[in-house]
């Protein structure tokens, strides 16, 4: 596959893909397991990084979905390449930290690697979260542009914690999707690779959008799709997304991934920006830049 990409640009997606879904992920926490009518009631329309939430967040920090991700990155530059091993140890280093929010299936997939070494959880059909779906990024960056390298990375991040069909299926379609955008393809062209998923996994029909933003992958999935493709900015696409309320730090976190890499850094708000930890940003840029500098597509130049 010859693919004509400047290597600044990708760069630049990259990081952009990586602070946006930080940025989702902040923006959402204060408004995550809220209705809309509620969200509507106190905000009007919720759009100002404040902290706050069930979680009593501080102004611009961020919960799992980020964190998790950041434990993938960090595994892949310590290890100096892709490791399960690697990430589950990471993954349990920052469950003992006592993080600021943990869901239940991960927290039972970190234990059970911490007693018992497991780093493929048995399938189970209830395990429909979105918890291995909101942290694709790394795996995704790491794999670019290898669909076969993504699909392992995938499904290895996932199982550590969630094993089941449509969240694995989310799994590597979020992870394809960051391809194609990195790739510079247009949402039109983005719009059909979506429709083909429907077309394979039914479930995931967001048209008409049934305005369920559950931490369901399927609720989950249907939310972000319905407000990637309906913003016609980073802010709208977020703004969107979160105003949906429940799982909101989650479906803002891909959304923002998604957002972040299509528009660029450019797009993402500065006031939105300003209220991050700077420091949590310089640790964004660095990882996002590694993971692209090593992948398959930049490792040879
Ligand atoms: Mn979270
Ligand atoms: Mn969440």
């Amino acid at each position: 596959m010859i693919l004509k990409i400047d290597p600044t640009e990708l760069k630049e997606r990259a990081c952009a893909a990586f602070i946006g879904m930080a940025i989702g992920d902040a923006l959402g926490a204060t408004v995550e397991f809220m209705t809309t009518t509620e969200i509507a009631n106190k905000y009007g329309v919720f759009k100002e990084i404040t902290g706050g939430g069930w979680l009593r967040l501080k102004p611009g920090h961020v919960t799992d979905d980020t964190e998790m991700a950041l434990c993938i990155a960090r595994a892949v530059l310590k290890n100096q390449g892709w490791s399960r091993e690697s990430i589950a140890s990471e993954f349990a280093k920052w469950l003992k930290s006592k993080p600021v929010d943990c869901g239940d299936t991960c927290r039972k997939g970190i234990r059970s690697y911490m007693l018992h070494g497991t780093l493929e959880v048995p399938y189970n059909n209830w395990d429909g979260g979105n918890g291995a779906a909101m942290r694709m990024l790394p795996a995704a960056l790491f794999s670019f542009p290898d669909s076969e390298l993504l699909k392992k990375y995938a499904l290895e991040q996932a199982r550590l914690t969630h094993n089941q069909v449509l969240s694995d299926a989310s799994c590597i379609f979020i992870g394809r999707l960051i391809h194609l955008i990195l790739q510079g393809v247009s949402k039109q062209r983005l719009r059909s690779e979506v429709d083909a998923f429907v077309k394979r996994f039914p479930g995931f029909n967001f048209n008409p959008y049934r305005g369920l933003a559950t931490g369901y992958i399927v609720d989950t999935m249907q939310t972000v799709f319905h407000w990637f493709f309906k913003g016609k900015g980073f802010e709208e696409c977020l703004v969107g997304t979160v105003n949906q309320g429940g799982d909101a730090d989650t479906t803002g976190a891909i959304c923002g991934m998604l957002a972040g890499a299509y528009y660029g850094m450019d797009a993402i708000p500065k006031r939105w920006i300003k209220k991050m930890s700077q420091s949590l940003i310089h640790e964004i840029e660095l990882y996002a830049e590694h993971l692209i500098m090593a992948s398959p597509f930049l490792r040879e130049v």
